[in-house]
């Protein structure tokens, strides 16, 4: 454990001069560590299930660059397959073989997937998915759930998670009343609450736009006949069901949360591991949605960086080791360690928690629970999970800092690092 050599001396150095130049000092909200408190880490370098920051400490990472980091962190082989393509260049803005491998490799997984469309983003992709979910069925509205986050595009910013619910902020200043008053809201694992909307707007609704299992408002995940129960509705109101995938996408399973559950929407939407730690993102569906397409048909979606060959690369290169048998067995053995683990220890150092995870994807709330949605999470002693969190860092453990938001193993977390990790966790929640 590194407890006593400690310092954060040149993180503060760099993160002050950046706070001068860049809003709050960082390119995304949460990494500002707002919610959690204290001095945010400034990296210098990762490799596997670690990262390093610029004073020299170390830590297991739980964070994963926010998923993609599935396989590990620069894992030797899409280093190896990025240096080789970079030798090509690394932007072609026109069509190559690298689209129609990993577009091939992610419609083999996927069982909702027919085609697809690959953007730079998982903001990119719900945009572009709710276009097409209105173009579709030329109805206007949508059903999303509170603490779900699609994104940070305008009509998604509605009682949404992630950063949003992290730093506390009401729906942002800027976007127009237009762009969400067509944007209905449910709690999550409420089907009374869907089917009464589906009620009140007869004809109306677009589709139902979710998080399958919710990561953005800490881990929460659906209970029994919640997913059946929408794709029953949808169906029966000619509307369309989406899974956002974007992070549980080839995370909770190859095939994602819809392999896992047994249930197939209509479209999905995918980021993260498919870029391999690049900037990607996927919408993909029904052929005769995604046919609707541009140029292929009128719902008009572009991108001068999208289908990168650098991002392909390290997205084929990820999907291929996450092929190899025994990889999901792997995470979720690990993971079940960890996630048991930390619970226990929790619970035998006198705090209220709940939590539990789903192959590599897992969360703990400082609250005794049950959560089946963001009222619930918000119930958690965030203050609380403020001091567990700033205690792992000072023991080498990055955890993601807000309450609301999961965490993340990798096939590089070795029977070791979970030790490692639990002995830190019952040092720390025994003096929180
Ligand atoms: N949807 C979900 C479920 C997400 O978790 C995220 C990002 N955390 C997004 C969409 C947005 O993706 P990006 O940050 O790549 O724009």
């Amino acid at each position: 454990m590194v407890t006593t050599s400690f310092k954060t001396t040149k993180s503060e150095e760099i993160f002050a001069a950046a706070q001068k130049i860049m809003p709050g000092g960082v390119s995304s909200p949460v990494r500002a560590f707002k919610s959690v408190g204290g001095q945010p880490i400034v990296f210098d370098h990762v490799k596997g299930a670690y990262i390093w920051d610029v004073d020299g400490n170390e830590y297991i990472d739980y964070v994963g660059t926010w998923g993609p980091a599935i396989c590990g962190h620069a894992h030797p082989e899409v280093i190896k397959a990025l240096h080789e393509a970079l030798e090509k260049g690394t932007s072609f803005g026109a069509p190559s073989v690298l689209e129609n491998v990993l577009a091939e490799m992610v419609i083999d997984a996927v069982p909702s997937i027919q085609m697809v469309r690959f953007v730079n983003s998982g903001t990119e992709a719900c945009m572009a998915v709710l276009r097409l979910m209105r173009a579709f069925t030329g109805r206007e509205k949508v059903i999303k759930f509170e603490g779900c986050y699609h994104g940070h595009a305008d009509m998604f910013l509605v009682k949404a998670g992630s950063g949003v619910a992290t730093l506390g902020l009401p729906d942002s200043p800027g976007v127009p009343k237009a762009a969400t008053s067509s944007t209905l809201t449910a709690p999550y694992n409420d089907l009374e609450a869907v089917k009464a909307l589906f009620a009140e707007n007869p004809g109306e609704i677009a589709g139902v736009i979710l998080e399958p299992v919710v990561g953005n408002a800490g881990f929460i995940t659906p209970d029994a006949g919640f997913l059946e129960g929408l794709r029953v509705i949808t169906k029966e109101n000619g509307a369309l069901l989406v899974f956002d995938e974007v992070m549980t996408g080839f995370r909770i399973a190859y095939g994602g949360a819809q392999e896992k559950f047994g249930i197939t929407p209509d479209l999905t939407t995918l980021g993260k591991v498919i870029g391999g730690g690049l900037p990607v993102g996927a919408y993909g569906g029904r052929q005769d949605i995604m046919s609707m397409v541009a140029p292929a048909g009128p719902v008009y979606q572009a991108g001068t960086l999208s289908g990168n060959p650098l991002a392909m690369t390290a997205g084929i290169k990820t999907l291929e080791l996450l092929q190899k048998p025994g990889t999901y067995e792997y995470l979720e053995k690990i993971t079940k360690k960890l996630s048991d683990g930390l619970l226990q220890a929790a619970k035998d150092a006198g705090h209220a928690v709940c939590g539990g995870h789903i192959s590599a994807m897992f969360g703990l709330f400082f609250t005794g629970g049950p959560v089946h949605n963001y009222e619930d999470a918000k119930k958690s002693d965030t203050a609380k999970f403020g001091r567990f969190h700033r205690g792992m860092l000072e023991h080498g453990v990055y955890l993601a800092p807000s309450q609301f938001e999961a965490g993340f193993t990798s096939l590089a977390h070795t029977d070791a690092d979970i030790d490692r990790t639990l002995t830190a966790a019952k040092e720390v929640l025994s003096t929180i």
